[in-house]
């Protein structure tokens, strides 16, 4: 479904941290959220789940207005697999992916049999399946990323966001999230921090600095040297990468001009 955000604007406390930002994503894209740290791109995937409240614009999925939609149909519209958790509930990793039914189920009634289906497709989707047994909090970084995913998968919802997936994971459990989450035929949007990331695997990529929205479109157009040096303050280039023969974004630091000329010594 498409997701279509309107003039979206949040506050908290006294700071307008999303400020007026209108990105439309197709049915079935991944668009990546880019930006430095604190210019909005957590506040903005939280108002898309409901949990903050814009002050103004709107969104909308599949032409449904979100701020018009009981709770209980906007969880069918939207799942989503949240920042890196440290885990210490005794949960088997089963009944965490159990817990993406709620919003089908609730808590009165009996897991039916689709609830079932729908959880073990999930863990198939995710290859999750060996781990569904073992409790959660023993599971490693990258095993509890796909088990959340699992979960958001299980609630079936039209749509999938998620908040920087790949943070805290090594090397190889990022490679292997991030083939998975493109994998996926579902509209999503992901928070990312790796800009090569997005490069790779992301069909539209927004840039937020400072709540606003700077670009959106194809992340080759969009991740520019002018762009990354204005607004990460690194310069960038696409090369070709020896390994795997796709673009490859690689930054380097600016080079400062203002410290004078070299020390003759
Ligand atoms: P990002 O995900 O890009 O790092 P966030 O959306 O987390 O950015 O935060 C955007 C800005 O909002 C930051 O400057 C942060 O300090 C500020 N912020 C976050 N939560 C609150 C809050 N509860 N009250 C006031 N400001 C907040």
């Amino acid at each position: 479904m498409q997701i279509m955000i309107n003039n979206l604007s949040v506050r908290l406390g006294m700071r307008t941290v999303v400020d007026d930002v209108r990105i439309d994503v197709p049915d079935g894209a991944l668009l990546a959220v880019i930006g430095p740290n604190g210019s909005g791109k957590t506040t903005l995937l939280r108002a898309i789940y409901g949990a903050v409240r814009p002050v103004a614009g709107s969104i909308s999925i599949g032409g449904q207005d979100l701020a018009s939609v009981p709770a209980r149909r906007a969880a069918r519209l939207r799942a989503v697999v949240p920042q890196f958790q440290h885990a210490d509930v005794g949960l088997s990793a089963h009944t965490v992916v159990g817990t993406g039914r709620h919003s089908h189920v609730g808590w009165w009634t009996h897991e039916q049999e689709a609830d079932r289906d729908a959880v073990q497709t999930a863990l198939r989707q995710t290859g999750a399946e060996e781990l569904a047994p073992r409790a959660f909090s023993t599971l490693s970084g990258g095993e509890r990323q796909r088990i959340l995913l699992a979960r958001a998968l299980a609630q079936q919802a039209a749509t999938l966001l998620l908040d920087e997936p790949t943070n805290h994971l090594d090397p190889r459990a990022q490679l292997d999230l991030l083939a998975l989450v493109a994998s996926l035929p579902m509209t999503r949007i992901a928070v990312l921090h790796d800009l090569d990331q997005a490069l790779a695997h992301a069909d539209l990529a927004a840039v937020l600095h400072q709540g606003r929205l700077v670009a959106c479109g194809p992340p080759a157009e969009v991740l520019t040297n002018d762009l990354t040096t204005a607004v990460f303050g690194v310069r960038s280039a696409v090369i070709m990468h020896p390994l795997t023969q796709r673009p490859h974004l690689v930054t380097a630091p600016v080079v400062r001009t203002d410290m004078g000329p070299p020390d003759p010594t």
